[in-house]
């Protein structure tokens, strides 16, 4: 495809309010685990759109989804019930220990929805009770109540002043969590694999502890799965490794395979919104429902998961034979979240010579390198990325 003026990035850039460093690079089609760019070079892809792309690129059963959707019903209001809506709510329900579903547009606005939910629970059940226990180096998003209840440092000096009421304590410390625990405390949230500060999983005992620490102490439990849910972590839902009864679980990212949808999916003992309390006017959406839906019947379906655990078996293995001949160090996460520490090499410029190479990957850290790929991840194309990014390390390692 030729460079065109729509594709033109160094004359356009400059329209759009600079929030992140881009390469110059516009993609102008994706398929499956592939990207291509304006000079149609093809990438393997294992950031799919930030561990959103379920099902890769542009899958056929989105791109139907969308196409007799949108020839049915767009956007009755939120006013109404739709059946996309209803059918998305229902599957959500029968596939995890919950109850009952409040539709958002993004992980953020789900997360704004489950402290909102936590502080209205507080009010009528816990003398106003509105403290939420947050973790040091989460991520829960981009509004101010989410960047509040965030642990990222960076954030700390940010939009002054916050939103208050939220307590952070060091992850995967028991001890440490519950003497944060006061008369006014509501809730703990946490993500079961902590994904933007460099794919951390909490420890088995520590989420076990926290779950009987919230029993004895009526405390809300939070699972933030925007990053680690719809099969991610090889279940549909990360909690169900751990042994826990979350009251809240929120949803996004894989959740639309690549469109915005996202959720709040709850134990509807703990359900108190009253009308008005909450809402929004794409919320629900039958467009977004009905691509969700199909989506997450693809995942639901016989062997996807199991695939899912092989393939990430034999990218660990992969990945362990990359560490062996480069010095690199441990492999964490879970299922296809998976990290590894670059040991003497800086993952951000791993990142840079990877892509120029045809393999895009992020580092959360610069000792870190990140692998989100399409859940319909295969051995030909771990195969593929490993030999790419052992072709960069040998580079690197030829420079030093
Ligand atoms: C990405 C992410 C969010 C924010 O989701 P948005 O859709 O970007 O608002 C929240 N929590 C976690 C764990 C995430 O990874």
């Amino acid at each position: 495809m030729e460079s065109n003026s729509v594709t033109d990035v160094v004359a356009k850039q400059n329209y759009l309010i600079p929030i992140t460093k881009r390469p110059e690079l516009c993609f102008i089609r994706g398929a499956g685990h592939y990207l291509f760019d304006q000079h149609d070079k093809g990438y393997l892809d294992w950031i799919q759109g930030w561990a959103v792309n379920t099902l890769g690129h542009s899958p056929e059963v989105m791109q139907q989804a969308l196409i007799k959707q949108s020839a049915q019903l767009i956007n009755p209001s939120p006013a109404f019930y739709n059946q996309p809506m209803l059918e998305l709510a229902e599957m959500l329900c029968e596939n995890s220990r919950f109850d009952q579903v409040f539709f958002t547009n993004s992980g953020a606005e789900a997360n704004e929805g489950a402290i909102k939910l936590a502080r209205k629970w507080g009010q009528k059940h816990k003398h106003g009770a509105f403290k939420i226990i947050t973790f040091q180096h989460s991520f829960h998003g981009r509004t101010l109540a989410t960047m509040s209840a965030t642990g990222k440092e960076a954030f700390a000096p940010l939009f002054e002043p916050k939103v208050s009421g939220f307590t952070k304590v060091p992850y995967n410390d028991l001890a440490a969590t519950e003497s944060a625990i006061d008369d006014q405390t509501v809730a703990v949230m946490l993500e079961l694999i902590q994904g933007e500060a460099g794919v951390i999983p909490a420890d088995a005992e520590f989420v076990a502890g926290l779950d009987a620490l919230c029993k004895q102490h009526n405390l809300l439990l939070i699972v933030d799965e925007v990053q680690t849910g719809i099969g991610r972590t090889g279940t549909l839902f990360a909690y169900q490794q751990y042994q826990a009864e979350p009251h809240i679980m929120t949803l996004g990212k894989g959740l639309g395979g690549g469109v915005p949808i996202a959720a709040m999916v709850i134990d509807k003992a703990i359900s108190c919104f009253d009308p008005g309390d909450q809402g929004g006017t794409y919320n629900g959406n039958p467009l977004m429902c009905a691509v969700s839906a199909a989506v997450l019947q693809e995942v639901l379906a016989e062997g996807f998961m199991a695939q899912i655990n092989r393939v990430s078996e034999y990218f660990c293995q992969q990945l362990s034979a990359l560490a062996e001949e480069f010095g690199l160090g441990a492999i964490r996460g879970k299922g296809l979240l998976l990290a590894i520490n670059t040991g003497p090499f800086s993952g951000p410029q791993i990142v840079e010579l990877a892509r120029e190479a045809g393999l895009l990957l992020n580092a959360p850290r610069e000792d870190s390198l990140r692998f989100m790929p399409a859940l319909t991840l295969t051995e030909t194309e771990v195969d593929e990325g490993i030999a790419l990014l052992a072709g960069v390390l040998t580079t690197l390692k030829a420079a030093k």
